[in-house]
């Protein structure tokens, strides 16, 4: 990794006038710096997308944006070990979990919008016209322009990877907008899709921060045609308010609060396996984890021992270290808002099971941003530990009595992001995906995505849905061609 990372515009790396430290989340220490975009080098960005997209790309055809976008996906595949390394080092994440999900799933990003694109089915009509003749309607997807990608944190090329695909299969160009905690992979993306021969313009990076920096520059910019961003509901409210300024489209996937719901009937063990899982994966920093679980009260008291003995049993490591599945959140600032929601848990009179603080090391990693797994119970709907997205490895257990009183809870959320039931029953189990009011409901299992499949939330969780052909839906514009074929009533 170079000392400084750079942006990517037109297709050379560039340098700012302004840079900014990035800060390794498991011991403290800087770890390189990197170029902060002003409203120039933004600028820059968004014409060096617009003159791409008045070029060659501008005339591509789907099959052949498929071709590039499957070799990206091998050039991806090429660059493996550097993107485990880009992602482990910013975000302190087992290296086990980058090379088995984050990043196999950016190839598979790109192998799947190159399948998608190919395979999108057009739509056409014959109609009558006043004079006895037909007409014949059919719709063209066309590219929308520029597109503002602005991605969080937690999962950096994952969530990157999963706009920045579907935005190319359709032949837009990009101005990519990383989370300032974990610049390394956009910029290790940008050479690999250089080198996959994209051509220059189409994928540009600019670093920076988002209040007064590179994030608000671009979404301010008059030449971005459309908005693709994922984080927090609060931030989505205030891209929003910009983007409704200038009339641009715009796809928000954004916070969660969403409940597991374990019914007396499931198999126990897969339902706590499952709720570590959920609660715990890449330390509670997934917009899909489970921060709320409801529990039928025949099994309440056995699923939340078992559950906060699991919590209390994790093992720490260096990320490196194999089978490793916790992390430290991914800074300080962040730990301490999580703390935050610890203290506020106890002061709202909270039964601490398992965790509620910060694990000492002896080394290194005391510097770091480490918290401990945390299960509290003890707290009514209203509180603010069930209401609030704290984003950290904690989970709230509360019992339920019937299956009504379980979606009535579930669904008393501002949020409505994602739902896990535990279940043997298979009518409820369909049941419970009508009546979540969620846009993803897991049955027995949880994080399984079909990348085919739609994605997103309702309520504060999002506006629209990603994924197949509602990415295809988003990243595109259509035109209805309408030709009067002439004669009468022969087609
Ligand atoms: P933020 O909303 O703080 O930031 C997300 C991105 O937006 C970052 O790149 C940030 O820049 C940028 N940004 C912040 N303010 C502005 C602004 N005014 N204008 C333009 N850009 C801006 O989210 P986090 O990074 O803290 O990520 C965690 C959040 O993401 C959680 O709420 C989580 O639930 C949500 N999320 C949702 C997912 C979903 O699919 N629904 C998936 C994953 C996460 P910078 O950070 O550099 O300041």
């Amino acid at each position: 990794m170079s000392e400084l990372l750079r942006h990517f515009v037109g297709g050379e790396f560039t340098a700012s006038a302004k840079e900014f430290p990035k800060i390794s989340p498991v011991t403290g220490e800087p770890l390189c710096q990197v170029a902060e975009a002003g409203e120039s080098d933004v600028d820059d960005a968004v014409r060096a997308a617009r003159e791409a997209l008045r070029g060659p790309w501008g005339r591509t055809t789907e099959l052949e944006r498929a071709a590039v976008l499957r070799r990206i996906a091998d050039e991806a595949e090429r660059r493996f070990d550097d993107l485990v390394a880009a992602e482990v080092a910013d975000t302190g994440k087992p290296v086990g979990q980058a090379r088995t999900l984050d990043v196999p799933r950016a190839a598979a990003n790109f192998r799947a919008f190159a399948d998608i694109v190919s395979a999108a089915p057009g739509e056409s009509f014959l109609t009558g016209t006043a004079g006895g003749g037909r007409a014949l309607n059919y719709a063209v997807r066309k590219p929308v322009g520029v597109v503002a990608v602005i991605v969080p944190w937690n999962l950096p090329l994952l969530l990157l990877t999963w706009k920045v695909a579907p935005a190319l299969a359709c032949g837009n160009a990009v101005v990519v907008k990383p989370s300032e905690e974990t610049p390394s992979s956009a910029t290790l993306l940008a050479e690999i899709v250089r080198d996959a021969g994209l051509p220059p313009g189409v994928f540009n990076v600019v670093h920076g921060y988002g209040p007064g920096s590179a994030g608000e520059h671009l979404v301010r910019h008059p030449g971005v045609d459309a908005i693709t961003f994922t984080g927090e509901s609060a931030t989505g409210a205030t891209i929003g308010r910009e983007a409704a300024a200038g009339v641009k489209a715009v796809s928000f996937e954004l916070g969660g609060k969403n409940a597991g719901l374990v019914f007396a009937d499931a198999d126990l063990d897969a339902a706590v396996a499952g709720t570590v899982r959920s609660a715990f994966t890449n330390g509670g920093q997934v917009c899909l984890c489970t921060e709320r679980v409801y529990v039928q009260r025949p099994v309440f008291e056995e699923f939340t021992e078992r559950l906060a003995a699991h919590a209390r049993d994790v093992a720490f490591g260096w990320p490196s270290d194999p089978g490793l599945t916790t992390m430290p959140l991914i800074s300080r600032a962040h730990r301490d808002k999580v703390l935050g929601h610890y203290d506020l848990a106890r002061a709202e009179g909270a039964q601490v099971h398992a965790g509620g603080d910060v694990p000492e090391f002896g080394d290194a990693r005391d510097g770091g941003a480490y918290v401990r797994p945390t299960v509290l119970t003890g707290l009514g709907p209203d509180a603010r530990t069930n209401r609030e997205e704290i984003f950290g490895p904690v989970c709230h257990v509360a019992p339920f009595d019937d299956e009504d009183d379980a979606y009535a809870l579930a669904n008393d959320s501002d949020y409505g992001l994602a739902a896990a039931v535990w279940t043997r029953d298979v009518g409820r189990a369909h049941r419970a995906g009508s009546a979540l009011d969620v846009g993803l409901v897991w049955v027995n299992t949880w994080f399984l995505r079909d990348l085919r499949s739609p994605f997103g939330g309702t309520k504060a969780s999002g506006i629209g849905r990603e994924g197949g052909v509602h990415s295809l839906d988003f990243y595109s514009e259509t035109t209805n061609v309408c030709v009067d074929l002439g004669g009468k009533g022969t087609p």
